[in-house]
């Protein structure tokens, strides 16, 4: 049976931006204020941020954005695992039935995401039979700065391999969490838009165009010859090619990937992990294989 490999990346001349979509200030527990998180987020060269209050909306059209692209939200909080929401056009109460969140969410306009699946010390703030449960949420944070320096899992890669392996198409997102100085700057998502606006943000999240990490950077994602996937990063030192249930499928310490999907290939996903110097990592989106 021929077999396409279903990506969301594209090969057309598109921005590569830099943003965090998670972010705490002093309208809730965050150090600074909102105008002095934004800049410093500046400062360290981000494209875009969301400044996401627990339960508290922090209107971002009353900052100076200092050139970056706000995106308003806030974090879900009370009642419940923690989501994100994204692109708020309202601030949406806590509910125990984070469903109706998630429905609610989407009805506004936005999207959501799932945070710090892994956290605390049951490694478990969001059970997977929840993640499972649930309909309509974007995608989960498979890497949560803050979680470097509170107990659990500040990856959750292993959730979202189990999600994948069942046929779901959830995005992986990195999120500083950000609460005080430290935490700025050690996670975030290179977004690949066609214009650093907004809607042309928003929509490329939306479409799984962008890729999670701590420091890697990719300089290109493409398939050759319908079948090779190809990842280019200058400062990669080897990659992993991950497939269902989380099985490393191939392990290459080459600057370039060049990994031939095989006719046939019983997987319904392929995703990539980069790794460069130190704990730096970078995470591409799945990769899907579908038949023609
Ligand atoms: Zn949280
Ligand atoms: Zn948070």
């Amino acid at each position: 049976m021929p077999q396409v490999l279903n990506h969301p990346y594209t090969e057309n001349d598109f921005l590569w931006l830099r943003g965090n979509l998670h972010t705490h200030t002093t309208n809730s527990d965050g150090v600074c204020s909102p105008q002095d998180t934004v800049d410093a987020y500046a400062a360290l060269g981000h494209d875009f941020l969301m400044l996401s209050d627990h339960d508290c909306f922090t209107d971002p059209s009353e900052l100076d954005p200092k050139g970056m692209v706000l995106i308003p939200g806030n974090e879900i909080t009370g009642y419940g695992p923690h989501i994100l929401h994204v692109n708020a056009h309202r601030r949406i109460m806590p509910d125990p039935d984070r469903q109706a969140i998630i429905e609610a969410i989407e009805t506004d306009g936005g999207f959501c995401i799932v945070n710090h699946p892994s956290w605390t010390e049951e490694f478990n703030h969001c059970d997977q039979s929840l993640l499972e449960a649930w309909q309509g949420y974007l995608g989960i944070e498979i890497c949560n700065g803050v979680g470097l320096r509170v107990e659990g899992n500040h990856l959750a890669t292993d959730r979202w391999d189990r999600l994948l392996s069942q046929g779901r198409r959830v995005w992986g997102f990195a999120n500083d969490d950000s609460h005080q100085e430290y935490d700025r700057g050690r996670v975030w998502i290179m977004v690949q838009a066609e214009k650093r606006n907004p809607g042309y943000i928003v929509r490329a999240m939306r479409q799984g165009r962008f890729y999670a990490s701590t420091g890697v950077t990719i300089d290109a994602i493409r398939i050759e010859d319908g079948h090779t996937i190809v990842i280019e990063s200058a400062n990669t030192q080897a990659y992993r090619v991950i497939a269902e249930h989380g099985r490393c499928v191939a392990e290459v310490e080459e600057p370039v990937l060049r990994y031939r999907v095989g006719s046939g290939m019983a997987q319904q996903y392929l995703r990539i992990e980069c790794f460069g110097q130190g704990a730096r990592m970078a995470w591409t989106q799945p990769f899907f294989i579908e038949e023609a």
